[in-house]
């Protein structure tokens, strides 16, 4: 969309913040990952929290931001729906819609949003096996929607030295069972910023055909996830060196 591709021989390249926080922060940033080689602008502006005392997003503000963003760097923006009854709200503005890894198996969700002609990221529940998610596609696929994107973004296990364990392993079993893409989130695999380019390098070389990665510009302030955002000087120099493995698996990383 908007030229950019997912699947096929490049390795698309989602980044921005977790949540939305500002006009001048979305378009900061989104300069930054677009001019460092981003292929998609991501950002949150309907946050599913933990905590609802937690910051949950701008709401449509958070979509008005994107929106220009889009407009200044020409990147296609995946946001986040966590209502049906954000639709056509967050279908006006988004190029790309995700449902999170909590609303994996939100079938009342995954219908309406089958029913557009949008592409939909379609994040791994947390507990999920990998059926399961397969099933939940087809929630999607069976209302006539066949543009999925499925992300691994990390399971629950016993570990705790990461936020969650990132199951590498998904992505070939994906492709030997289904012929949608597969992107991988390495920021909320881990929850640790020195983890995420080692991860994004395995699941390049696991053959995703795309990664999410969590960028602000300053992570000790962010409303949510800034321990697993990498600064954008960081973003731009791992992108330099995952270039060389997207090549070795015979792909172009994002627009880099
Ligand atoms: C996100 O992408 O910011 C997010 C909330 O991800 P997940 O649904 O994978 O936790
Ligand atoms: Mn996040």
């Amino acid at each position: 969309m908007r030229g950019q591709q997912i699947g096929g021989g490049t390795v698309a390249l989602f980044a921005g913040p977790c949540s939305v926080e500002g006009r001048e922060m979305m378009l900061g940033i989104g300069e930054k990952v677009a001019s460092f080689g981003a292929s998609f602008l991501r950002g949150g502006a309907f946050k599913p929290r933990t905590s609802p005392y937690a910051f949950q997003g701008l709401g449509e503000e958070g979509l008005r931001c994107l929106a220009e963003a889009r407009e200044a760097t020409g990147l296609p923006v995946a946001t986040e729906l966590m209502d049906p009854r954000d639709i056509d709200l967050v279908g006006r503005y988004a190029d790309v819609i995700q449902i999170g890894a909590r609303n994996m198996q939100n079938f009342r969700l995954l219908t309406e949003v089958g029913r557009l002609d949008k592409p939909v990221i379609l994040k791994r529940g947390m507990s999920a096996t990998i059926v399961e998610w397969l099933m939940s596609a087809e929630y999607i696929a069976s209302e006539g929607n066949r543009q999925i994107i499925l992300c691994e973004r990390g399971v629950r296990t016993f570990e705790t030295a990461t936020r969650n364990t990132f199951d590498v392993s998904a992505i070939p079993v994906l492709k030997s069972l289904s012929h949608l893409p597969v992107i991988a989130d390495p920021s909320h695999a881990t929850g640790k910023m020195s983890l995420v380019e080692p991860l994004a390098a395995a699941a390049i070389a696991a053959g995703a055909d795309g990664v999410m990665v969590e960028v602000h510009h300053d992570p000790e302030t962010a409303l949510s996830d800034g321990p697993q955002s990498l600064r954008p000087e960081a973003f731009r120099e791992m992108v330099g060196r995952l270039k060389g493995i997207a090549v070795a698996m015979g792909k172009k990383l994002g627009n880099a």
